[in-house]
């Protein structure tokens, strides 16, 4: 069998009716594609490329119950089916001794979750879409909005279906995003998936992504926001949440940190609690040339402050995900 299992037109009765249900039945990596009324084009949505991120298969799963034929063929991939359904449901972004499947989608595909990424492309590739979303939430609480590598018309178009902000990043991490498909693709970011409105707003950015006749219309105002940086914890170093600074971390972020989640944090609010070694355990990443982190953050009385106001998003509250791929992203509000 392929990496990647084919699903045709399912039936709502083909369907079960609990998410759970639905994505046990699943048990590998699956393509579900749909017969649309325009088969002359075709549109991808890709999800689950994370574990722990649920809203993009809901989304998935009550449209597929709902029966509704799509405006055009519609390809959902769904990556990473094996971990979303260990135990416990939803909680695992990638097994455990695996690569976060979200950052290998470059060359070498060596390994099983290469080799998944890989099998992804090919196929996205072979439908010649006419757009691509790669649908996420958040790993921490926080308003919902989408990353793109680029912006014109059409990326700001497909944003706009789902979320009223773009993050345009110069970051390369191997991201499906970042590649190369004759079309449009656009990261949405849901919102965490304890937060209530993140269901909706990936239930309703679906259901427009494959029911409009066209995407290219008017679309609603998307704020664009440019030259965002990401906060890293070094390897090796140990980071965890609390209410207090705790004494066997190298550095302890408030446990409310993703309250930040696009609000602008101020020079004057505490951040978290740094060790002996101050921030030498954290490091700047996402642009070309190095920065330090003392050009954008501080130390006073053993707490982490921003040197001037800054916006944060994607903070997550897992001390395994701020380990694995960064602490918080964030723009600096003077550039
Ligand atoms: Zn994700």
């Amino acid at each position: 069998m392929s990496v990647l299992k084919l699903w045709r037109d399912p039936s709502p009765e083909d369907v079960d009716p609990h998410v759970n249900g639905f994505l046990q039945a699943l048990q590998h990596p699956t393509v579900i594609a749909l017969t649309g009324r325009d088969t002359s084009r075709h549109r991808v949505l890709v999800t689950l490329l994370h574990g722990n991120e649920p809203s993009g298969l809901e989304a998935v799963h009550q449209f597929l119950l709902s029966g509704e034929q799509p405006a055009v063929n519609v390809s959902v991939v769904l990556g990473s089916v094996h971990a979303a359904a260990a135990e416990p449901l939803f909680y695992h972004r990638m097994l455990p001794g695996d690569r976060d499947l979200n950052r290998c989608f470059e060359a070498p595909y060596s390994d099983g979750q290469a080799v998944l990424a890989k099998a992804i492309l090919d196929y996205v590739r072979s439908c010649e879409p006419e757009a691509v979303i790669d649908l996420h939430n958040t790993s921490g609480s926080s308003p919902a909005f989408g990353v793109g590598i680029y912006e014109n018309e059409e990326v700001m178009a497909l944003t706009g279906l789902f979320v009223d902000k773009l993050i345009v990043t110069e970051l390369r991490l191997g991201s499906l995003m970042e590649q190369e498909f004759g079309a449009p693709v656009v990261t949405v970011e849901a919102g965490g998936s304890a937060d209530d409105a993140a269901d909706s707003t990936a239930r309703e950015g679906v259901r427009q992504f494959f029911t409009l006749k066209t995407l290219w219309s008017e679309h609603a105002p998307v704020t664009v926001i440019r030259k965002s940086r990401r906060l890293e914890l070094q390897p090796h170093s140990r980071i965890d949440y609390a209410d207090r600074p705790l004494h066997d971390r190298d550095i302890t972020l408030r446990a409310d940190v993703d309250s930040f989640n696009f609000r602008l944090a101020q020079p004057d609010e505490a951040l978290g609690w740094l060790g002996e070694d101050g921030y030498s355990h954290l490091r700047i990443g996402g642009e070309p040339g190095r920065s330090d982190v003392g050009d954008f953050f501080e130390e006073r009385d053993g707490c982490l402050f921003p040197r001037d106001t800054m916006q944060i998003f994607m903070a997550t509250t897992r001390p395994d995900i701020a380990a694995s791929d960064c602490l918080f992203y964030f723009v600096m509000s003077k550039q």
